[in-house]
């Protein structure tokens, strides 16, 4: 496939798949690993049954950007996404990193750790000379989109609205930014939003996988007040001008957009909303690898929340994460085509 081999480090998309081991569960049950990884490709051994009832396996062959197989640690995760991108933050940039997969595949795994080594490799870079004259700070905020509608993961759930000012930027108001100036701070931070994220009516963690956890690492130059005024910018922005900024997005469990016909009328419209942010999504990001000029943000919630990072100088990544055990196998598939559309 035309993408194997690419071999750039900041490429403005970057598609990655990771896959985990199997786990205690699925060992018990004697299930097979079904995902082989060699460099940057896998294949999926599939299963099926001819007429007469005779097994058979079907291979299914991608390629991506990279390839991080169940020996993959999060430390190495890091490098091959996010570090190439951190320099590209203080020359406004605008980055993205996604994890997308069914429940249970990996994705909080591996997000959780990303914005905390960000935040050191931030910092360390705030603090070179040559940004240290410059005022610059660093801001995390953390929301969850959920049914469509926007809660501050930071300040108890409160419910946000996004609007657009005029000039095009989004604007997410009431949404709680927090000075970031250690890194304990980031994960305590991070651990208060994931126990805040919804639990929905029947109280069930795994309610958590029908939202989309937004953080946002945002630097600022620093302004006075009097400065501020001046210039007329907007609540949002009211401690400094936005350098740059990367989202982590931890989205809802792939496997949800599929509760379209539950017989719960809520888990009906949850799933409704999910499957039509995740089309969007892979829509506004093939938009971007085609540089079109028109990207259909307009599609959903989500897409519509990062519509600034969609724009000008932008950098996705999407890591894509999979089970390896065969009952898994069809998620699996439709996780791997839907990055393999993406890439
Ligand atoms: P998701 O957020 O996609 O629903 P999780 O990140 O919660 O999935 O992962 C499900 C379980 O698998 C967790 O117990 C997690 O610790 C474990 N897990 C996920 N990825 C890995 C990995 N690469 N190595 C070891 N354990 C993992
Ligand atoms: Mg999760």
């Amino acid at each position: 496939k035309e993408s194997c081999g690419r071999e750039n480090s900041v490429a403005k998309i970057k598609v990655v798949v990771r896959k985990r081991p199997l786990n205690k569960k699925e060992t018990a049950r004697k299930e097979d690993d079904i995902v082989t990884v060699s460099d940057n490709s896998l294949t999926v051994h599939e299963t099926k049954l001819k007429v007469d009832l005779t097994a058979y396996e079907e291979k299914h062959e991608f390629c991506f950007d990279a390839v991080l197989g169940e020996h993959v640690s999060n430390d190495e995760v890091y490098r091959v996404t996010i570090e190439p991108i951190i320099p590209t933050i203080f020359q406004r940039t605008k980055a993205t990193c996604f994890a997308y997969g069914q429940t249970g595949s990996g994705k909080t795994f591996t997000m959780k750790p990303l914005p905390i080594r960000a935040v050191q490799d931030l910092m360390r870079m705030l603090n070179q000379r040559v940004y240290r004259d410059q005022r610059l700070k660093l801001w995390l905020s953390y929301f969850e989109i959920y049914g469509g509608k926007l809660y501050d993961l930071l300040s108890e759930r409160k419910k946000l609205c996004m609007r657009e000012d005029g000039r095009q930027q989004v604007c997410i108001v009431g949404l709680q930014e927090y000075e970031v100036s250690d890194v304990q701070l980031v994960k305590d931070f991070i651990d208060k939003g994931n126990a805040s994220r919804s639990t929905g009516s029947t109280g069930a963690n795994e309610e958590s996988s029908r939202s989309h956890a937004i953080l946002q690492l945002v630097v600022k130059k620093h302004m006075e007040v009097k400065e501020t005024r001046r210039s007329n910018i907007d609540s949002n922005e009211s401690r400094g001008k936005v350098v740059g900024k990367i989202s982590f997005i931890d989205l809802a469990g792939s496997e949800r957009g599929a509760d379209t016909t539950d017989n719960d009328r809520q888990t009906r419209i949850e799933g409704a909303e999910i499957n039509k942010s995740l089309l969007a999504l892979k829509e506004c990001i093939r938009a971007l690898d085609n540089d079109q000029l028109h990207i259909p943000f307009r599609g959903s919630k989500l897409t519509e929340v990062l519509r600034d990072s969609f724009v000008g100088n932008s950098r996705t990544v999407m890591i894509s994460c999979i089970s390896p055990n065969e009952g898994s196998c069809e998620h699996t598939l439709n996780t791997l085509r839907y990055a393999d559309r993406v890439k």
